[in-house]
C-alpha cells in the first residue's frame, strides 16, 4: 500500500502546428506540392500529489502567465497562443482544493520550458519555492541560453522571465533517483539537454509521466514518431526504449502531457486518482 494519490490541475490549452509535436507530418508530394498545415490544440496541466509522509508533491506549474496578461514575446504568442481563464491559473486550481502555494512541500519539474515553469512565481518565498527539483543539465543550458543573448526568449521554449522570481532556491538533479516512497523520477534525453518523468506507484498501479521527452501518443507508437521540436534525435529514440521498458516492467499506464485525445479521458481536480 502506497497511499499516493494524484489529480490533474488543467491549465487550459495551447494551439499550434502539428508539425511541431510530429515531424512531416504531411510531406508534400508530386500530387500536392503544397499540403496545408494542421493546426491543433493540446492541453497543459500540472500533477498535484498527495503522498502520506512527505504530503503535497507538484509536477511543473503549468504556463500560467501569473497574471491575466500573456506576457511571453509577441513572436511566441503568434507561434503558440495560449489560452487559459484566470480561474485556471495554477493558485486558482490549488484554491479550489482548498491549498495555498505555502501548503505545497516539494516542486518537481519537468524541464524549464515556459509551458511547464510559467506558475512558479507564486511559489516566491514559499517552502516549495525552497525546494526545487529541475535537470540540472536543463537548467544549465535554458539559464545560459536566455541570460547570454539579448533575446528574452531562447533555446526553442526558455523564457528568461520564468528564471527570475525572488526567493526561489533550485536542487540538481543527475540521474534517476527515488523522491519518496513510491515516486521514482526519471532523466530523459531529447526533447531538451534532459528532463525531469515521474514514475507513481499507486495502489491502483504505476502511472509514468514523460513530460515532453513523449509529447503525445502519436510519438510514442510502437512504432515511436520523432516530433518537430527536438534537441537531439537520438535522445528521443533512447527515452521511448527507456519508457517501453519501464511500462513492460510495472505494466504502466503512460499519461502524454500535451495529447488532447488522451487528456479527454482523464478525470481532473478534484479527482484524485489513488
Ligand atoms: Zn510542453
Amino acid at each position: 500500500m502506497s497511499g499516493i494519490k494524484f489529480t490533474i490541475l488543467s491549465h487550459g490549452y495551447i494551439e499550434n502546428d502539428y508539425a511541431w509535436n510530429v515531424a512531416v507530418p504531411k510531406p508534400g508530394s508530386l500530387e500536392d506540392k503544397h499540403p496545408m498545415a494542421e493546426w491543433i490544440r493540446v492541453p497543459c496541466f500540472s500533477v498535484l500529489i498527495k503522498h502520506p509522509e512527505q504530503g503535497y508533491i507538484l509536477y511543473d506549474t503549468g504556463s500560467c502567465p501569473g497574471d491575466e496578461k500573456d506576457r511571453r514575446p509577441k513572436e511566441l504568442q503568434k507561434l503558440f497562443p495560449y489560452y487559459a481563464k484566470r480561474e485556471e491559473f495554477l493558485d486558482a486550481r490549488l484554491a479550489e482544493l482548498g491549498l495555498k502555494p505555502d501548503d505545497i512541500s516539494t516542486i518537481v519539474l519537468s524541464h524549464m520550458h515556459w509551458d511547464h515553469s510559467g506558475g512558479l512565481g507564486f511559489f516566491s518565498n514559499t517552502k516549495a519555492g525552497r525546494n526545487i527539483l529541475v535537470s540540472r543539465k536543463d537548467y544549465e543550458y535554458g539559464i545560459t541560453e536566455t541570460h547570454c543573448s539579448t533575446v528574452p526568449f531562447a533555446g526553442g521554449g526558455y523564457f528568461k522571465g520564468n528564471f527570475e522570481f525572488e526567493g526561489l532556491a533550485f536542487n540538481f538533479i543527475d540521474e534517476d533517483q527515488s523522491l519518496a516512497s513510491g515516486i521514482d523520477i526519471i532523466t530523459l534525453g531529447g526533447h531538451t539537454p534532459e528532463l525531469l518523468g515521474l514514475v507513481l506507484h499507486l495502489d491502483e498501479g504505476t502511472v509514468i509521466f514523460p513530460s515532453d521527452a513523449v509529447y503525445m501518443s502519436k510519438n510514442y507508437g510502437p512504432p515511436a514518431t520523432r516530433p518537430g521540436i527536438v534537441y537531439d534525435t537520438l535522445g528521443f529514440d533512447k527515452s521511448i526504449r527507456k519508457l517501453y521498458s519501464l511500462q513492460k516492467k510495472y505494466n504502466a499506464k503512460i499519461i502524454f502531457p500535451h495529447d488532447s485525445e488522451q487528456f479527454s479521458t482523464l478525470k481532473q481536480a478534484p479527482y484524485f486518482y489513488g
